[in-house]
């Protein structure tokens, strides 16, 4: 038993660190993209960082993958049709297959070595990967969206890193581009879009380049997210035209059980703290 020690990402633009009590460094890999270490923490199950920024923790991922997935699922009248561009430690998938109506989800991560860590490490974010719905592909999420069928899509779930790097593509014109095309008229794209206390210029960034690329409304919901900086995060949807409204009764009789996503709470992200809404002039 190695003596417990301090993990910690530092967010410079904040001024401020995400920490992890741990107690042994259980793997660490260098794939063709990325640096990916896996930890044991006294307290918080298993954490996954990549190129030194947290990505996963057990006890805490269950706030992001629902988020990211369960609003826009009940959002869309009726989807069928899921690609998720990232979303390697497979737990985005998850959520999205525990919508029975859900006849194909694609994930497409880069780096299957995020998978291989995800199936040993986080086992219960994999749980769904043999789901005969279910294909796992290791390509460049940016050429597989330009090469998707036109219209044949109802959700496009990206679930990425940072703007940075391999993930620095997805977040800008040409990729919403290739989104809006995938899309059907009634598609609803989902991103992962950073902090809204500190990356607020960012998420006005993404929803102009969204814009430029075809969509014309969008609805950004905050949660939380302890291992993430600033400890809050948020996705944003984007839309071809309409709105927002969900489908709350079906998301109150969900068959499924969420341990943070319920009707009320998707109805409560829906209205966002003053300063954001007048941030993205919501
Ligand atoms: N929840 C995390 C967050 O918000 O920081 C994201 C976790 S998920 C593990 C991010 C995944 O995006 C990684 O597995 C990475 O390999 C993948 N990724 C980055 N760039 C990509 C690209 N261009 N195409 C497909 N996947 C990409």
């Amino acid at each position: 038993m190695t003596a417990p020690t301090w993990l910690y990402e530092n967010f410079d633009p904040a001024g401020s660190a995400i920490g992890f009590r741990v107690t042994r460094k259980l793997d660490e890999v260098q794939s063709p993209f990325q640096k990916i270490e896996i930890y044991e923490s006294t307290d918080w199950g298993n954490v996954m960082l990549i190129d030194g920024a947290m990505m996963v923790t057990t006890r805490d991922n269950f706030l992001y993958h629902e988020m990211v997935a369960h609003p826009a699922l009940f959002t869309h009248a009726d989807p069928k049709q899921v690609v998720i561009i990232g979303g390697g430690d497979c737990g985005t998938l998850r959520e999205v297959l525990k919508h029975a109506g859900v006849q194909k989800a694609v994930q497409c991560d880069i780096d299957e070595q995020v998978t291989r860590m995800a199936e040993k490490y986080f086992p219960e974010l994999c749980a769904s990967n043999d789901d005969p719905r279910a294909e796992l592909l290791f390509d460049d999420g940016i050429a597989y969206m330009a090469n998707c069928a036109p219209g044949s899509l109802d959700i496009v779930v990206v679930d990425s890193t940072d703007p940075v790097g391999p993930a620095e593509g997805l977040f800008n014109k040409a990729f919403y581009e290739s989104c809006f095309r995938a899309l059907k008229d009634d598609g609803i794209l989902v991103q992962q879009s950073e902090s809204p206390l500190v990356h607020l210029d960012l998420i006005n960034a993404m929803r102009a380049e969204m814009g430029k690329a075809g969509f014309a409304t969008f609805q950004t919901l905050p949660f939380p997210q302890p291992c993430y900086p600033t400890g809050w995060w948020s996705c944003t949807l984007a839309r071809k035209s309409g709105g927002f409204e969900f489908r709350e009764a079906d998301a109150r009789a969900k068959a499924f059980k969420t341990k943070y996503y319920s009707a009320d709470l998707h109805k409560g992200a829906q209205h966002l703290p003053p300063f954001v809404a007048e941030a993205l002039g919501d």
